[in-house]
């Protein structure tokens, strides 16, 4: 039995490294998706930025137009008091031009914010726009890099799967046919240590007596708890 748990320490050493880097590579996907999901956020900033300065020019532009339009609206006025032929005439005409200048008072007004609005909002869409280019052409970096990390750790894991079925050759049939059925759980290590009697995966305390026949080294134990095969810790000073 002590050479079959030798060959299960073998295995569940190459078990762990499999499992880590199948970890690792798993998280990959998601930090693509993270940085897609701040990618769009910059699109969407840029995006904001400069639709808000071109609604602000439209609105600038009309405004401009509405200005000279009524400037000559009171031109014309001041031309038809000049003309005005009798007293009515005249208060009606004064009356006209004070209502287009205090229309003209609140588009200069208009025009007055509208700059000064237009002062922030081509900055802002200037750097919104630089931003998310240079966010970018990182970011396609990041993606280059974070598929070739992915390749990298699919190589290193196959590698891992090859020893594995190298190391299992060497599992008698009864040790073998409990590591594959503790394997078809595809839930992480299939073989773990017991510390301070203590399963290490679930934590889960065996009772004395599994206890004692897993560190005779005897009898090949799972786990009550989480079915996973119990090696001892003191395997690993057995040269
Ligand atoms: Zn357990």
């Amino acid at each position: 039995m002590k050479a079959q748990l030798l060959a299960l320490l073998n295995l569940k050493r190459i078990e762990e490294k499999a499992y880590r880097l199948e970890v690792e590579r798993d998280r990959i996907p998601q930090i693509i998706s993270n940085l897609q999901n701040k990618l769009e956020l910059n699109r969407q900033a840029a995006s904001t930025a400069k639709s808000n300065l071109t609604t602000a020019e439209a609105k600038h532009r009309q405004l401009e137009s509405d200005l000279k339009e009524k400037e000559s609206l009171l031109k014309h006025a001041d031309e038809k008091l000049m003309q005005a032929k009798s007293n009515e005439e005249m208060l009606a005409g004064q009356k006209e031009i004070e209502n287009h200048k205090a229309e003209k008072a609140k588009l200069d007004d208009a025009i007055l914010n509208i700059l000064k609005d237009l002062e922030k909002l081509k900055p802002a869409a200037l750097s919104a726009e630089k931003e998310l280019s240079t966010f970018e052409s990182d970011i396609q970096a990041d993606f280059k890099r974070m598929n070739e990390e992915k390749e990298k750790l699919q190589v290193l894991i196959t590698e891992q799967l090859e020893r594995k079925e190298a190391a299992i050759k060497n599992l008698d049939r009864s040790v073998l046919s409990t590591y594959e059925k503790v394997a078809a759980a595809k839930n992480g290590v299939s073989i773990v240590f017991v510390e301070n009697g203590k399963c290490a995966n679930c934590n889960m305390k065996v009772r004395p007596q599994v206890y004692n026949e897993i560190l005779s080294l005897t009898v090949l134990h799972r786990c009550p708890s989480c079915a996973k095969i119990l090696l001892p810790t003191t395997l690993e000073n057995i040269p």
